[in-house]
């Protein structure tokens, strides 16, 4: 059923069935908007609340629960598993730093419990946040595309004056013949085992594959990943692949990279896989990441004349799909997947509706960070990118080892920070590898993004001891003046 709340924003024409449970809202009895924004997670909640600034009315429709995948399935429940995993880890090699502690197992309901309120929280801040919005009227139900101004949730049509923004992002893919259930799962379902598996069979190296092959491995699992692509995360720089690939191997983690899935087997107490190459693997779970599919199927986009490619939502620079009047943000449309992109997309629409000419998002500058045990962080082009689009004589790379930093030797981590710049020319990629380095992608997407020359960047002064300070130390390297440096 919809069901809306709403501020004092909104044309009344309709009644609405409900109120939504969102605390305080008042009854809508009309459904005239600026825009009307359909699917609640990152792309469209971001869009509601710039709009709402901006002093849109707008129409927030959510057929789940607000935060979408990122907060509820996606970024945040995954990281407190990684958290966990990490403390876990600590436990384990605590007599290298000379504290004494035992790890005796992993008590899953209370890392569930954990996870739950670090989601519950942020969860009930974002409806604070869209509640305290007048102009937002969020409205609870499926909603359907009917007009390329209008979307309908069961029976009750909300208007829009200005646009429509989809934002209905993406789901879980599997392979043909590969079907989930039982012990064959996906993140939504590996979020919430409700066991520790003791043999875990990865099915796809990317982000979210790797991640839990990072967790299971922290909780004592023998871990095997399967990966068709040559490499584990091959959109990375070829050497921070490596560098997964191989600190992967030494905390025990089997990737088998190069080798196709070809069947899958379950019963009570295993699942079987079988790969193209005749060689069989058998765990107690089988985690099907081989990517997310756009849902922009079955929201009725291409009965209303918007193109629909392969479930992706195309749209030009701005973001406008090919009808007039209808903008997609986040996952629907093609590009990386990641929530950050989905915010700024989503920014970025309510601000071209209202008129303010946005500048238009660059792919390549959206940072990249892959959470595991090391992280791989990453902004700009990859060394292999940088090379075809400059030509291989006008890009230079710098490698500062982290074992010249002395915070990451304090951590025990090993890794690095990669610069690409082109020859006399500035940054145009950054790729980090080691314990906490996502936290270093801030400092190399304002490098790579505001086009700075390593000169530039040299001049200033990192402090010390953080690991931030190899970044300073790879740019010392790079304008000539090297300091903890081997080479
Ligand atoms: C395991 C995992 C880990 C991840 N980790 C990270 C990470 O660390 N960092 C990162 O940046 N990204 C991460 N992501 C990706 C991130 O979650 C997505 O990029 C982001 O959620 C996309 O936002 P979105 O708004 O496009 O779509 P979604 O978050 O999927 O939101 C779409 C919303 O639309 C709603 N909806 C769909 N159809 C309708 C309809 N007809 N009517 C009403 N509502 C509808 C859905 O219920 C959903 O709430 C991760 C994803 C997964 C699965």
């Amino acid at each position: 059923m919809g069901r809306a709340v709403a501020g004092d924003g909104p044309a009344r024409a309709y009644a609405l069935p409900a109120l939504h449970d969102l605390p305080g809202g008042v009854p809508v009895t009309g459904s005239s908007f600026d825009i009307v924004v359909l699917g609640g997670g990152s792309g469209g909640y971001a869009c509601a609340l710039r709009a709402a600034e901006l002093g849109l009315r707008v129409a927030l429709v959510e057929r789940d629960k607000l935060g979408g995948t990122c907060l509820h399935r996606g970024c945040i429940p995954t990281k407190a598993l990684l958290h966990a995993a990490e403390i876990a880890d600590g436990a384990k090699e605590s007599a290298k730093f000379g504290v004494r502690a035992t790890f005796d197992g992993i008590d899953l309901p209370a890392v569930h419990s954990y996870r739950e309120n670090v989601v519950g929280r942020l969860y009930k801040g974002l409806q604070g946040l869209v509640k305290a919005a007048d102009a937002i009227t969020y409205v609870e139900g499926t909603g359907r595309l009917v007009a390329p101004d209008a979307v309908e949730v069961d029976g009750t049509r909300y208007q829009a004056t200005r646009a429509v923004v989809l934002a209905t992002g993406s789901y879980p893919r599997t392979l043909p013949g590969l079907e989930i259930g039982g012990r064959i799962v996906t993140s939504d379902q590996a979020l919430t085992l409700d066991f520790v598996p003791s043999r875990a069979i990865v099915l796809g190296g990317g982000v979210i594959g790797v991640e839990f092959a990072s967790v299971w491995r922290s909780f004592g699992a023998e871990v095997t990943i399967v990966e068709a692509l040559p490499s584990l995360i091959p959109n990375e720089d070829a050497a921070a692949c490596k560098a997964l690939e191989r600190a992967f191997r030494r905390r025990g983690i089997t990737s088998l990279t190069g080798s196709r899935f070809a069947s899958a087997t379950q019963d009570g107490d295993s699942v079987t896989v079988t790969l193209e190459n005749g060689e069989t693997l058998t765990g107690d779970v089988l985690l099907v990441a081989v990517g997310r599919g756009p849902a922009g199927a079955g929201h009725g986009f291409e009965e209303v004349g918007v193109t629909v490619d392969r479930g992706f939502v195309p749209t030009d620079e701005r973001l406008r799909t090919n009808v007039a009047g209808v903008y997609a943000v986040g996952d629907l449309v093609p590009g990386l997947q990641l929530a950050h992109r989905g915010f700024a997309q989503g920014i970025f629409v309510a601000e071209e509706i209202a008129g303010l000419g946005p500048h238009v998002i660059d792919e390549a500058g959206i940072p990249r960070v892959t959470y595991c045990d090391p992280e791989v962080s990453s902004v700009g082009y990859t060394e292999a990118q940088a090379v075809e689009r400059l030509g291989a004589d006008k890009v230079q790379t710098y490698e500062y080892n982290l074992g010249g930093n002395g915070r990451s030797q304090i951590l025990g981590t090993t890794g690095f920070v990669k610069v690409v710049r082109e020859k006399d020319g500035p940054v145009v990629g950054m790729h980090m590898v080691g314990a906490r380095v996502g936290e270093l992608v801030g400092e190399g997407q304002l490098i790579v993004n505001w086009e700075a020359y390593p000169e530039d960047v040299a001049a200033l002064i990192h402090a010390h001891p953080t690991q931030s300070e190899a970044i300073g130390e790879a740019f010392l390297a790079l304008a000539g003046k090297p300091l903890h440096s081997h080479s």
